[in-house]
């Protein structure tokens, strides 16, 4: 066992799995009172009727292959939501242990700790220099019983991707005393590698990814987490049994083919030349005060009135994004990037509504 788990919860890591029905897929199932029969109209390759396959063999192939590690480094579960809340399950000891977060930044880490009665320290961006990490402050603020450090990048909502070689400090500088949990639900727009690469060398290191960004996947709620193959195994036992359904993973095996494969590449080179033209025509009106550099598929700004700005995209029928509440975040608004024809529309949106204010 890899030293690194000494940091999950004694009372997980003894914990007695429910022993879910063995699959034998060579034998008829009379083990697992299912109906013999489909529901009527049922097309599904493998029958809604039976209970699906826990961690489906073919989709931990597939999925292994799509993030170029090994299968045993591979959790499937319900989005990369799933596996934030996994880690976040196994490790932290409610009232005693905490995670680490850096906002502004995604929701969910804060949510599902405190779900968990888990505490969250914080350690802001530095804005004032395009919300850089800060490492030295995280290794300032961690104390003992700090298991999880939730690094994002490219981070939402601010878009600015986290260098490799600053993800690679941390997981060395917190050996054997936290996780590097590496959010990439963003990593295909941001034209960098995976850190995922990274997996054999530092035990401590988690990615998350997920297909409901790049992939167009959202609703079939699939992601991966992938980390060593002795942590997978414990999430593995903390996972509810049957997680994926199996309309998921057909859907998932299907439409991320080779052929998919393809039309992701060219549908994220399209959103990559929409993003480059958002930033410059949203920065050209005069209600837009900046745009930050994005290395993900959506844009943060800052206006000079963003009550105004949301209108303006609603009377054009668009809703985008108010992330106020958030700590940096005054009159920023967060924009992910549409089809063509939508940018135009937000663009002119906006940029009318500048026109009637004048
Ligand atoms: C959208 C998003 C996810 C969510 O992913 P699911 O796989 O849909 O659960 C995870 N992390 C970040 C930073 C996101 O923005």
């Amino acid at each position: 066992m890899i030293k690194i788990l000494d940091l999950a919860r004694p009372d997980i890591l003894s914990l007695q799995p429910y022993q879910h029905a063995a699959w034998e897929p060579s034998l008829e199932r009379m083990h697992a009172n299912e109906m013999p029969w489909r529901a009527s109209g049922d097309s599904s390759g493998a029958g809604l009727n039976r209970y699906p396959e826990p961690q489906p063999a073919e989709l931990l192939v597939h999925l292994a292959q799509i993030y170029g590690v090994s299968p045993e480094n591979v959790l499937a579960g319900r989005g990369s939501d799933e596996g934030i809340d996994l880690l976040v399950r196994a490790f932290c000891r409610a009232e005693r242990d905490s995670i680490l977060i850096c906002p502004p930044t995604f929701g969910m880490y804060k949510v599902s700790a405190r779900i968990q009665g888990a505490a969250v320290l914080e350690v802001p961006l530095v804005k004032a220099q395009g919300f850089a990490f800060d490492v030295e402050n995280v290794s300032r603020i961690w104390r003992e019983g700090v298991k999880l450090i939730f690094v994002c990048s490219p981070n939402n909502p601010t878009g600015n991707l986290v260098p490799r070689e600053l993800i690679e400090r941390l997981c060395r500088d917190f050996t054997d005393r936290a996780l590097i949990v590496v959010d990439e639900a963003y990593i295909e727009f941001a034209q960098a590698p995976s850190v995922a690469s990274l997996l054999p060398k530092y035990s401590n290191l988690v990615v998350l990814r997920t297909l409901s960004k790049a992939y167009a996947l959202a609703g079939s709620r699939c992601g991966a987490l992938l980390a060593h193959a002795d942590i997978v195994s414990l999430l593995a036992r903390v996972i509810t049994p049957y997680a994926l359904p199996a309309s998921t993973v057909e859907a998932v095996l299907s439409l991320t083919d080779d052929a998919h494969r393809a039309e992701v590449e060219d549908r994220i080179a399209t959103i990559l030349r929409e993003r480059a033209r958002l930033q410059t025509e949203l920065s050209a009106i005069p209600l837009i005060r900046r745009v930050w550099p994005s290395a993900a598929n959506f844009l943060l700004v800052e206006s000079l009135d963003a009550d105004r700005v949301l209108r303006a995209a609603a009377a054009v029928g668009l809703i985008i994004r108010d992330p106020r509440s958030q700590p940096g975040l005054a009159n920023c608004l967060r924009i992910s990037v549409g089809s063509p024809e939508q940018n135009d529309r937000l663009i002119r949106g906006i940029a009318q509504s500048t026109g009637a204010a004048a």
